[in-house]
């Protein structure tokens, strides 16, 4: 921890907690101020800990943080939105899981996101409040991959470069785009990609969450547009936890107390 803040006031949402010591729980969160950071939550699993609810993953929270030795200690915590119907509902609060997981992976602790930390948010009232979340996902991981740097390029071929044509076309994970059936020919590992299932990729590409409501993508389309986006995260995620950095950070985590 570099700094000489003692205290810290910041909104975050609750990624994951563990049980920690005897009593306490450390708590993983994504702050607005300063992106991701640890901290232990004391007591938080005796009975009658009253932050215990505010710090439950998914939760939306107002804390305060006191500096520790390694971590910081949170030492008031207020829920400002618990999102009721994803916890009630197990493939809802699969799906929160998975965004809180993804901007887990893609982001480095203490680098503050702000536009991470609002699409987080935002698409964790999206899971809350409608019935089916399918395009508030998809919402997520587009802009995610905006922001970290990693939007794939569907409307050029990744290998000549020339204008993809409407065609069946083939998805390139390495080199993170579409690749037209010609460049498809030199090889490498392709996901099929159907012109119908580009057309839905490139218009959630493109539109605000607010264009979005009309859309319904049929099941097939929705298993394709899986498919095709859910292998190209995997790849990044792979990516990212195997680099330095990232098995940097795990070591040192290793080495800390509280
Ligand atoms: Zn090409």
């Amino acid at each position: 921890m570099q700094t000489s803040e003692r205290i810290r006031k910041v909104e975050a949402v609750i990624i994951t907690h563990k049980d920690f010591g005897e009593a306490d729980r450390l708590i993983r969160l994504f702050s607005l101020e300063h992106g991701k950071l640890s901290a232990i939550a004391k007591g938080a699993r005796k009975i009658r800990s009253r932050k215990a609810a505010h710090i439950e993953p998914f939760t939306y929270t107002s804390l305060v943080l006191a500096k520790g030795q390694s971590f910081w200690i949170i030492t008031q915590a207020d829920t400002k939105a618990g999102y009721p119907n994803i916890r009630e509902d197990l493939r809802k609060t699969a799906k929160a899981a998975y965004i809180l997981e993804l901007a887990d992976h893609l982001t480095g602790d203490e680098q503050p996101e702000p536009a991470i930390f609002h699409l987080i948010t935002e698409t964790l009232q999206r899971i809350d409040s409608v019935q089916d979340p399918f395009n508030a996902i998809l919402n997520f991981e587009f802009r995610l991959l905006d922001f970290t740097g990693f939007r794939p390029d569907l409307f050029h071929c990744v290998g000549c470069h020339k204008e993809i044509q409407p065609q069946d076309q083939f998805f390139s994970v390495q080199q993170g785009g579409v690749l037209c059936p010609e460049c498809a020919k030199l090889g490498g590992s392709l996901i099929p990609v159907s012109q119908n299932t580009l057309k839905y990729l490139r218009h959630f590409q493109r539109s605000a969450y607010s264009r979005l409501d009309e859309i319904k993508v049929d099941e097939n389309t929705g298993r394709e547009i899986d498919r095709v986006l859910g292998t190209y995260i995997s790849s990044i995620t792979e990516r990212k936890l195997n680099s330095p950095e990232f098995l940097n950070q795990i070591n040192h985590l290793g080495k800390n107390s509280v």
